[in-house]
């Protein structure tokens, strides 16, 4: 074994583009991650970098020149990225489950219309579910869109913890319409707001306040929106028919939820080379850490952590690629890379021993941001809802 988390039975391209993700990271991510993470700093050269590699496109389709990747590859250079820095895998992941949504439920000129623009990195999606008074039960949505006898939506309410809220340029806004349908969720509508980039009011009816500031993930803008009279065309509403909001979003977190898994398995990784690399270098009672039983164990835990939550997100990943449905394994991905994650970079803190508290060491980033994967694209609470849900179902007597 020549390091953890290799996949088997990838092509050349994929073989290829998921080694060039790599020695970016190597090169431009790892470096520069800590000061600008300390600083709060949008890491815009790393960006306009990515751009240039065609991330943002990495999964749409050749005809809206995109790479047309599947979701396998595009999670392998997510793992690698957020093995980097997490922020900056953040930096594409509502971008491609916005761009996600067009491609599966948005109208021929909608895709027309974004896709291409998205796959050059030009407009940048962000993704709104959330709001100040729910997150996990999204049914309950407030926020509210009205028709108007011209045809047109105004839209109040406040949606809250929008990743790249000031940074995008295309949000995706999951609000009420109430159209009498008999299920709340049946009542929900995406809709696609165009913005500039930048905080206040960006378009009449439409606030960005400002950055929240947040324990981790830094670098990165997360905010909230307020819509207050904001008025939107019907043309907006992603597909063309009101009413399918939830399954649209849902089905975009489900590919974000092996998203989320693939950022646990690159935290969890460079969590394990810190610990493995330092457990050589320190010595304690005349021979380096590495060689007390205690911490020799706590490397093969941690390895054998990482091994598990890569295989996982592979699978769920392999499965979304072959069509069928992978609301359990995505589910399950995520529950389990993001928990092993939390442990392994709970490990490797201790393995550093006093250091992994000072700010000089890389370990206390990863602290600060592997919590947010336990709680994105649904806590793990939520996800054993929809793994227990199915087995109940798929097992019943
Ligand atoms: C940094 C950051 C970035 C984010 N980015 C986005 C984004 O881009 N777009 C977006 O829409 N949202 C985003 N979110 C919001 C995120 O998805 C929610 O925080 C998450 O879904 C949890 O919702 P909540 O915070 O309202 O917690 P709540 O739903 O209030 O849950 C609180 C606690 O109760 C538990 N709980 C709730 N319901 C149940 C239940 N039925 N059974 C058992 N336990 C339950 C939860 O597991 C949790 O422990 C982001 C959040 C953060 C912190």
């Amino acid at each position: 074994m020549t390091r953890l988390a290799q996949t088997l039975g990838l092509t050349e391209f994929q073989t290829e583009i998921v080694a060039t993700v790599r020695q970016f990271v190597d090169k431009e991510v790892i470096p520069t991650a800590q000061e600008l993470e300390h600083s709060d700093t949008y890491p815009q050269a790393i960006v306009d970098q990515m751009k240039d590699m065609g991330l943002f496109g990495l999964m749409i389709p050749e005809e809206y020149g995109g790479l047309g990747e599947s979701l396998l590859t595009y999670a392998l250079c997510v793992e690698e990225l957020a093995r980097g820095w997490m922020s900056v895998s953040g930096v594409i992941n509502t971008h491609f489950i916005v761009a996600y949504m067009i491609r599966q439920h948005g109208t021929d000129a909608q895709k027309q219309k974004f896709l291409p623009r998205m796959a050059t990195g030009e407009t940048r999606g962000a993704f709104s579910m959330s709001e100040p008074e729910l997150g996990s039960d999204v049914a309950a949505i407030r926020t509210r869109a009205v028709k108007q006898p011209d045809g047109d939506y105004v839209i109040n309410g406040q949606k809250m913890w929008l990743t790249n809220g000031g940074s995008s340029t295309l949000v995706a806004a999951l609000v009420r319409t109430d159209e009498g349908a008999d299920k709340p969720h049946r009542n929900l509508t995406a809709f696609l707001v165009e913005k500039p980039t930048g905080f206040g009011e960006v378009v009449p009816g439409l606030t960005i306040p400002g950055k929240l500031d947040k324990l981790g993930y830094k670098g990165i803008d997360t905010t909230e929106l307020i819509f207050d009279g904001y008025r939107a065309s019907a043309d907006d509403v992603l597909g063309g028919v009101t009413g399918q909001g939830f399954f649209q979003m849902m089905d975009g977190v489900e590919v974000g939820r092996v998203n989320v898994s693939a950022r646990a398995c690159g935290v969890g990784i460079r969590a394990f080379e810190l610990a493995v690399r330092y457990a050589q270098q320190r010595e304690t009672f005349g021979k380096p850490i590495a060689e007390h039983q205690a911490v020799a164990f706590q490397l093969a835990e941690m390895a054998t952590k990482v091994e598990a939550a890569h295989l996982m997100m592979v699978n769920a990943a392999r499965l979304k690629d072959s069509g069928e449905r992978n609301d359990v394994a995505a589910g399950m991905a995520k529950y389990l890379a993001s928990e092993f994650c939390s442990e392994v970079t709970q490990q490797s803190f201790r393995i550093h021993g006093g250091y992994g508290y000072s700010k000089e060491y890389e370990i206390e980033r990863l602290m600060r941001d592997a919590p947010f994967l336990l709680i994105g694209e649904g806590t793990s609470e939520i996800q054993k809802n929809i793994i227990s849900k199915r087995l109940l179902s798929d097992y019943q007597v």
